[in-house]
């Protein structure tokens, strides 16, 4: 589909580094972020995007950066298109409303995870020593269930790229516990801002991730943030305990997939029309139920 951006070159741009989704190119003395519509579902990238997918990403980061600036910086600088150097703005059009130019941070090597509510791992790790990450719990809490209060379960990159829990004594050891502290205090009081504010939208977000960095030795959240990529987003209407709600945004994919014959490794199968405009309403939605604003004009 042509308005669906899978790759992103951009000549005489150094790319630094490429995830799953992201492209990061280095623009001297900032970064610039490029979501693309790639998705992936079961850990495997999907060979056909989901247009616009990039954008929505990209601009539900940006509305939450606002909506958290009060209780810490970001590393935000521009999403303007205007705001791109002039060769970019002819040479690549594609990145209007997808990218965001940062303030470079020196991050720290620490994913600030937020859960509140009982799901995934936690879950599993919840019936096997009634704790999550080594934080005990309350007896006969149920899956999915609402946590007492939100808990902090801090996690590394492993070297096979996927997330290893981390006890918070192991952040401290790396990091220091004053910024081990100040992260996890800042983590959970915007988890928390953010999921009031969404369960008013009637979205639950069951727990996220966050990163950040220093500059001048003060504490700035980098990265995306509250994304469904980043963040387990459940529609409240068919939320329920007991069971692994579905996700907003995913469980569409995840669905036909399973109606598949495919052992769930690379290569991914293409997805049908069908499911491609399902998600990307789906995405589209997603941002204007929390946002209360339209793509449209972006
Ligand atoms: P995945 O696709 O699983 O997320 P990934 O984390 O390697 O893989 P990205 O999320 O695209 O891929 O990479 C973003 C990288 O940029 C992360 O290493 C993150 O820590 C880093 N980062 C985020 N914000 C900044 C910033 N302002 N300055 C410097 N590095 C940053
Ligand atoms: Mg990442």
């Amino acid at each position: 589909m042509s308005n669906t951006v899978t790759e992103v070159a951009l000549p005489g741009v150094q790319k630094v580094a490429s995830g799953k989704v992201r492209e990061i190119f280095d623009l001297g003395e900032h970064l610039l972020f490029v979501a693309s519509d790639r998705i992936s579902a079961f850990d495997v990238i999907m060979p056909t995007g989901i247009p616009n997918k990039g954008k929505v990403l990209t601009q539900l980061s940006k509305f939450w950066f606002g909506h958290l600036q009060d209780i810490v910086p970001h590393h935000l600088i521009s999403a303007d298109f205007d705001d791109l150097p002039s060769e970019l703005r002819e040479q690549a059009p594609f990145l209007r409303g997808r990218f965001m130019i940062v303030k470079k941070l020196e991050m720290f090597p620490v994913e600030c995870v937020v859960r509140g509510y009982l799901v995934g791992s936690g879950w599993r790790e919840y019936q096997e020593s009634g704790s999550v990450c080594g934080i005990p719990l309350p007896s006969g809490l149920a899956q999915a269930q609402k946590l007492p209060e939100p808990i902090f379960t801090p996690a590394i990159k492993a070297t096979d790229g996927h997330d290893e829990n981390i006890p918070f004594s192991k952040m401290i050891d790396m990091i220091g516990a004053e910024h081990a502290e100040a992260l996890r205090k800042v983590s959970i009081e915007i988890y928390q801002r953010a999921a009031e504010h969404a369960l008013k939208k009637g979205v639950v977000i069951a727990d996220t991730k966050f990163e950040f960095g220093l500059v001048d030795g003060r504490i700035v959240l980098g990265d995306e943030v509250l994304t469904p990529d980043s963040s387990r987003y459940w529609p409240l209407p068919e939320y329920r305990t007991g069971s692994n709600p579905p996700s907003y945004d995913k469980q569409f994919v995840r669905d036909y997939l399973e109606t598949l014959d495919w052992d769930k490794t690379p290569p991914g199968p293409e997805l049908p029309e069908q499911i491609v405009q399902g998600t990307a309403e789906r995405y589209s939605t997603c941002f204007e139920t929390i946002t209360g604003t339209s793509l449209k004009g972006v």
